[in-house]
């Protein structure tokens, strides 16, 4: 256990205490060669009188900190947490950091694409690296409503668990997102970039929602968006049918990243797939199997994970066990698909 890790006996005590969580969250993307970036929250909370806990941050540096309106010294920030205390009923918390861009896929991963240069950023919270791009109480547990709002390069596009159209300033677009649903830190998504984008939108028993198939520009011919939107919107169809509740999100966006760790990530409506899924060739049939598999299991996670979400990563094993089964599910009525239980048999299993 490194120093930065918390334990859940902590976690506890912290859900007991902090409520009605609501992050403003502004973060300066604009700086091409930089590998640093500025990220400034006010974190609305209530508390019991008096108490004391603190807020999640990896950063370089804090640059202000300010609680209830008093500055509160830079050493009560120790490289991971912040140290809270005197809390109130209600209270408004102030954090200007400098955060680093990562380079190993936690947290806000920055890439650069050598083929034209453009620079392409996305995050990676799960477990607990939201702390790694703005403070917050990262645990499952604490969930909150989140508004984003971020400084871009004018040609690019920012994507997140909302959506919003940009405002064009002088140096820079500005992009202000409408607030979240509540939901855990770990799920906020922030994708960045110049990247490619295709429109489509699934309407079903509870709503219409707008879908998006994005990838970097120098892999779009080789993207099929019809592949990801047909098999997305099966997704929709089954799920909305046999979990008879709406899709919680508003939106969904399926974005292909660079330099990704796992297969893909859930996060609401903002959800990543490692861009190696991208064939620049001819695939077997097992290719095809598999990425309508983790298409679905996304989507899943919507519902169960995203919507219901354990309260501590030890209780993860149920949120992945239920989307493995609801993938095979649904994909077992997906044409070309029908035999998913078996294959489910033959490879994961065994692997499970
Ligand atoms: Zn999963």
């Amino acid at each position: 256990m490194t120093l930065a890790n918390f334990a859940q006996a902590e976690a506890k005590a912290r859900a007991t205490l902090v409520r009605n969580v609501h992050y403003q969250i502004e973060l300066d993307l604009v700086d091409h060669n930089a590998t640093e970036f500025n990220s400034r929250v006010t974190i609305t909370f209530a508390a019991k009188d008096g108490g004391s806990t603190w807020v999640d941050l990896i950063a370089p540096k804090v640059n202000r900190i300010e609680l209830n309106g008093e500055v509160i010294s830079n050493s009560t920030f120790n490289g991971f947490r912040i140290e809270l205390e005197n809390l109130k009923p209600e209270n408004q918390l102030t954090v200007d950091a400098t955060c680093a861009y990562s380079t190993t896929g936690e947290g806000l991963h920055r890439f650069v694409d050598p083929v034209d240069n453009e620079r392409y950023l996305y995050s990676q919270f799960e477990t607990a690296d939201a702390r790694r791009a703005y403070a917050c109480f990262d645990q499952p547990d604490i969930k909150a409503s989140f508004a984003f709002s971020m400084k871009a390069p004018k040609h690019w596009v920012v994507v997140s668990n909302t959506q919003c159209e940009p405002s064009d300033e002088s140096e820079y677009k500005l992009w202000r997102f409408p607030k979240t649903e509540v939901m855990s830190t770990y799920i906020t998504g922030i994708v960045a970039g110049n990247y490619h984008q295709t429109f489509d939108k699934y309407q079903g028993k509870f709503g219409t929602y707008p879908l998006r198939v994005l990838c970097r520009q120098s892999l779009k011919d080789y993207l099929d968006a019809p592949f990801m939107f047909e098999t997305v919107k099966h997704g929709f169809a089954v799920f909305e049918r046999d979990f008879n509740v709406g899709y919680p999100f508003g939106k969904y966006d399926q974005i292909f990243v660079p330099e990704f760790n796992a297969g893909a990530m859930e996060n609401a409506g903002c959800v990543t797939f490692r861009d190696d899924y991208i064939w620049r060739g001819k695939v077997t049939s097992f290719e095809h199997h598999w990425l309508s598999n983790v298409v679905l299991h996304e989507l899943a996670h919507m519902w169960f994970g995203n919507y219901v979400t354990m309260e501590w990563w030890n209780d993860l094993w149920l949120n992945e066990s239920f989307a493995e089964w609801a993938a095979y599910h649904a994909q077992q009525e997906q044409p070309g698909f029908t035999d998913a239980w078996v294959n489910f048999l033959t490879t994961r299993k065994s692997w499970g």
